[in-house]
């Protein structure tokens, strides 16, 4: 089979999956957007995927989210960084990413509004939270995140639209769930805090692995990878 082949089969069946967990929770699925991450996957696999009319697309790494952008050069496309942002990168990534899921401070958050400022741009981010407690994972932890609220409502240029997690790694998805379900009452609960403030739309948690628990429990953004490319290279 082709690459084409091989990307529609693959797309098509996780917009099924997307599709169907939706039902089960009574969900409708426009409100899932998938993020089809490109880190493992060559220009050519990406490029039989934006061919179905795919536009929205992650990269965990700056770099490579500029070079993609501007290999494949296709103003339709949004790109999405999932990874972490050093903040000497701010100032590149703020036009080229359509939204940064991987906010994992507030001096990374500030050093965004100082340069967004400079540069008249209203960026919009996700603050990664850190749910699972292992210490090599990136994000703000979730009483951190209580206690800096009042920052983050204090900021003029970022638009803050929501919260990121990532579950640790588990072969069983129902592992993961206790995460997102953590995710969102974190974020019904900086609602509640603060009723004026932003409201935090999305949830940005799942990945090829627990999509489909993520998307019971609220995600609004999946960041699928592995499952997109599946029997190609
Ligand atoms: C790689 C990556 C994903 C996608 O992972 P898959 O298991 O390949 O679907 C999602 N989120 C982040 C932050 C990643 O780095």
């Amino acid at each position: 089979m082709s690459i084409t082949h091989i990307v529609a089969a693959n797309y098509r069946r996780v917009l099924e999956r997307i599709a169907a967990a939706c039902l089960r929770v009574g969900r409708n699925s426009a409100e899932v957007t998938l993020v089809a991450v490109t880190k493992y996957a060559k220009l050519d696999w990406v490029r039989a995927l934006v061919a179905q009319g795919h536009t929205e697309l992650g990269e965990n790494r700056p770099q490579q989210l500029f070079s993609r952008a501007l290999e494949i050069g296709d103003d339709r496309l949004h790109w999405h960084l999932i990874g972490p942002l050093q903040r000497n990168k701010v100032r590149s990534t703020l036009p080229a990413a359509v939204l940064i899921h991987s906010i994992d401070s507030m001096k990374l958050l500030q050093a965004i509004e100082r340069i967004a400022a400079e540069l008249e741009l209203e960026p919009r981010v996700l603050l990664e939270v850190n749910l699972s407690g292992e210490e090599a994972k990136h994000g703000f932890r979730p009483d951190e995140l209580v206690t800096a609220w009042e920052q983050v409502l204090s900021l003029r240029r970022v638009r803050v639209e929501g919260l990121m997690t990532m579950a640790a790694y588990s072969e069983n998805p129902e592992d993961s769930r206790p995460a997102f379900r953590a995710l969102r009452n974190l974020r019904d609960r900086l609602r509640l805090q603060s009723p004026g403030g932003p409201s935090l739309p999305h949830l940005s948690m799942g990945m090829s692995g627990d999509f489909e628990a993520a998307i019971e429990e609220g995600a609004t953004l999946v960041r699928i990878g592995s499952a997109l490319w599946e029997g190609l290279g």
